[in-house]
């Protein structure tokens, strides 16, 4: 916003300036009323100028970054992703949702959301599909080969969850354990990693996953806390192990060849931080324990 308010107020400054240089024509004049007025124009003159100045300094933040559609911001995300993104009838709503709304209305754009698998939300950012993923995706060295970041906008914890009555205590026991994961995502990648691909069965989404614990097809499930909150309240017999698996940042992959749009998202992002939208937002899905 700095930008903004210094370009303003170098506009009223000018056009001070030029109006002070025309009125001194006039200082013969010793007429009141004639100085009334003359303060009247320039005081209008003075807001019209700095409302053009704000007008084209917005129209340039829009017309700075090139979209996918001109004047739309695309969105791709995986709505089974509850808080940050899950369907409400038709309509995709959540953290990730909001906050992707709020960068548009920042930016001048419009916001379109497409709802696709998490696993090819940076093959459709790379390809141009869509501007940007939102999708409580975390930010890891792998995916950073292929897209940018944004600046990190919230922390994710990898947990673990059980049936209530499983012997599984801690990441420590998933040796031989049949962990059940979402496709693609990071507790895919680092319970792989960690226990080997044939202990780990991918599922298309968390939920999907969950239901295959429920079914005893798999021991566990490890997945991103948030989620995980939302799947063991919405089903009997579930917990989620005290101890944690990891923590990540998440963030907003962009395009590596558009790197004006990861900029003017940052500096969108930064606003909303610093005037407490991104913790309202926040605040209002995760309620504090
Ligand atoms: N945070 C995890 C990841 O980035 C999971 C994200 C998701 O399933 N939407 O891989």
């Amino acid at each position: 916003m700095k930008k903004k308010i210094v370009s303003v107020m170098l506009c009223a400054a000018m056009a001070t300036t030029v109006l002070a240089g025309c009125g001194s024509s006039n200082t013969a004049s010793t007429d009141a009323a004639a100085e009334e007025t003359a303060e009247d124009v320039e005081a209008e003159a003075t807001k019209e100028e700095a409302e053009d100045a704000e007008a084209a300094e917005e129209a340039t933040d829009a017309a700075e970054v090139t979209t996918v559609e001109p004047g739309v911001l695309t969105m791709g995300t995986n709505a089974t992703f509850p808080p940050y993104e899950y369907k409400d009838g038709d309509d995709v709503v959540g953290i990730d949702a909001e906050i992707a709304q709020a960068l548009a209305d920042k930016l001048g754009l419009q916001l379109e959301i497409v709802d696709m698998d998490f696993d090819s939300l940076v093959a459709s950012v790379q390809s141009g599909k869509i501007d940007m993923s939102l999708a409580g995706m975390t930010v890891t060295e792998e995916r950073k080969q292929n897209v940018d970041f944004t600046d990190s906008y919230a922390t994710g914890v990898q947990v673990i969850i059980v049936k209530e009555d499983s012997d599984i205590a801690s990441a420590d026991d998933l040796e031989g354990k049949l962990i059940g994961v979402q496709q693609g995502t990071t507790g895919h990648l680092y319970c792989a990693d960690d226990f080997g691909e044939d202990n780990v069965i991918p599922y298309a989404n968390g939920a999907t996953a969950v239901q295959a614990l429920l079914q005893g097809k798999v021991d566990c499930v490890v997945i991103d806390q948030e989620p995980a909150k939302a799947f063991v309240e919405a089903n009997e017999g579930l917990k989620i192990l005290e101890t944690a698996y990891t923590t990540e940042d998440y963030a907003a992959a962009v395009s590596k060849d558009n790197p004006a749009l990861t900029a003017a998202l940052n500096s969108a992002l930064q606003e909303l931080k610093d005037d407490g939208t991104i913790q309202g937002i926040l605040d209002k899905y995760i309620k504090a324990e």
